[in-house]
């Protein structure tokens, strides 16, 4: 069977969602899982847009062994400078260069012709093989490019050096049968194509993205861009979990095998869900609440008696096996630690006494703690280091005929920011006495209540959504108190806010990436 690489770009494009944003920290963490899913490429930033982007990829790249690192430049050579720098130390660097080639993009956007646009993509690529061995190539809104043009390019880089050569649907403008055609259009036209790897990155604008992929694959493409939980620009990229599985399920169709350990989809959908707060649709293929659920009568009668009348793959394939009822607060510390290695979390040592405390606390309210709650306390923990505020106290007094007051109490290192407020209900009245305390302006744009897991005791897990300075934040928190967990989400969010402010003063390099 053929081999496609799967390249990861959550840590990058990923991270370029509204309100994504992760702590260096929690980047590691994500792409330390990343290599357990077994990608074989983990793209983990731009170095050059900010020092924060910058000290992610080099931690990245330092640590991770086994997989190859890409970090994202545009073709300058500064951009190429700072790749190379935060590559330093990783074991597979690759410097991922890119340059718009539609008309629209190189006239209104880059200002250059297309004789201009050519000499800079070759003199980067030459430029970026100085320094390491693996350059990609990437020719931005390549599905609203000229066949003839792009075809000239590519030959042109593909002679500069580039292993790799990826068309991007930037807009996500692409429709399969269409897009088809056009990769084999470039093929064909590209005399020297067999000495570079094609590569897709597409976007989800018209739902397509992975049916786009699965169509370039059929058309030659040994490479395809992903990321977890579909997360990118806008509304996103295609989804690694759909991708692997349809070509997992249908490989009578679609003989391409990948490196991905199917098993550890689950576990690395939830952590980057639980990490950025963002919730996972109920009904999001492979990792949705409700994709393996058989509700109407005639399906569960199916399924009991023969499981693939109404099922095509099995919840275990791809590690939903595990939301069992797995520890109590009789449960030591060993067995915390253990069963969290088996759900692939990963905890710092020192992270890992105050998340088992959390977990003891839990366990005492709800009695049974469910894989799910495992979860949301892990990445409740990770990343504490960087916050600003932690929430110290609080109390609300309401009820229906009383005005809702609520008092909070906010540390940060040894200050203490004490207020009181009321509101119309009791989270807008905490919600306000936090905004009093530390003297912010915000709005409230979302907020979403969820349970972890059933029973009415179950962890509630808040994510609100905050405009900031008009920069919007996501901030989540969980308790089996919802007044606790919406204050706690509200200040993970003023963090994230405060972390964006002190580690993103960067020189404005960069915001255009594909
Ligand atoms: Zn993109």
């Amino acid at each position: 069977m053929d081999r496609v690489w799967i390249f990861d770009t959550t840590l990058r494009d990923g991270e370029q969602s509204p309100g994504a944003s992760m702590s260096v920290e929690q980047k590691y963490e994500i792409a330390v899982q990343l290599a357990r899913l077994g990608v074989d490429v983990i793209e983990a930033g731009f170095p050059i847009s900010s020092p924060h982007q910058f000290d992610g990829c080099r931690m990245i790249a330092r640590g991770l062994k086994g997989v190859t690192i890409a970090v994202l430049s545009r073709a300058l050579e500064k951009d190429i400078d700072s790749a190379a720098e935060s590559l330093k130390g990783a074991e597979r660097p690759r410097i991922h260069t890119f340059i718009a080639t539609s008309p629209i993009h190189m006239e209104h956007k880059l200002r250059k012709s297309p004789d201009e646009i050519v000499e800079m993509a070759v003199k980067a690529v030459k430029y970026a093989r100085n320094k390491t061995a693996e350059v990609e190539f990437s020719a931005e809104d390549g599905t609203r490019s000229e066949i003839p043009f792009l075809c000239r390019i590519v030959e042109k880089v593909i002679d500069a050096g580039a292993r790799v050569i990826n068309i991007p649907d930037t807009v996500g403008y692409a429709i399969p049968a269409e897009f088809a055609t056009f990769l084999k259009n470039i093929v064909e036209g590209v005399p020297n194509m067999d000495k570079a790897i094609l590569s897709v990155h597409c976007h989800n604008d018209l739902g397509l993205a992975v049916s786009n992929s699965l169509a370039a694959v059929l058309a030659g493409a040994r490479q395809v861009e992903v990321t977890v939980n579909g997360i990118g620009e806008r509304a996103g990229n295609a989804s690694l979990e759909e991708f692997v599985m349809a070509l997992n399920v249908r490989r009578d169709f679609l003989p391409f095998s990948t490196g991905i350990q199917t098993r550890q989809i689950y576990n690395s959908s939830r952590m980057l869900a639980n990490t950025i707060g963002f919730a996972i649709p109920r009904n999001k293929p492979i990792v949705g609440e409700n994709a393996f659920a058989h509700e109407s009568g005639i399906h569960q009668d199916g399924v009991i008696k023969k499981r693939e009348t109404y099922e095509i793959m099995t919840p275990e394939s791809v590690g939903r096996d595990s939301s069992q009822l797995v520890l109590g607060r009789h449960s030591g510390l060993n067995g915390f630690k253990t069963r969290l290695s088996d759900l692939g979390l990963s905890i710092p040592e020192s992270e890992l006494r105050r998340a088992y405390d959390r977990f003891l606390v839990i366990a005492d309210r709800k009695k049974e703690v469910f894989d799910d709650d495992l979860y949301v306390i892990v990445s409740d923990e990770l990343g504490h280091e960087t916050e600003t505020f932690t929430l110290d106290y609080f109390n609300v007094l309401s009820g229906n005929t009383a005005v809702p007051t609520a008092t909070v109490r906010l540390r940060s290192g040894d200050k203490l920011f004490e207020e009181a407020a009321t509101g119309d209900g009791p989270v807008d009245a905490i919600f306000n006495a936090i905004d009093r305390a530390i003297s912010m302006t915000t709005k409230l744009e979302e907020y979403v209540v969820q349970a972890v897991t059933p029973g009415k005791e179950a962890l509630g897990e808040v994510s609100v959504s905050v405009l900031i300075e008009g920069r919007k934040l996501v901030g989540r928190g969980a308790s089996t108190d919802i007044l606790e967990a919406s204050a706690k989400a509200y200040v993970n969010a003023i963090n994230r806010f405060k972390a964006y402010q002190s580690t993103r003063k960067g020189n404005g390099n960069g915001n255009d990436a594909h």
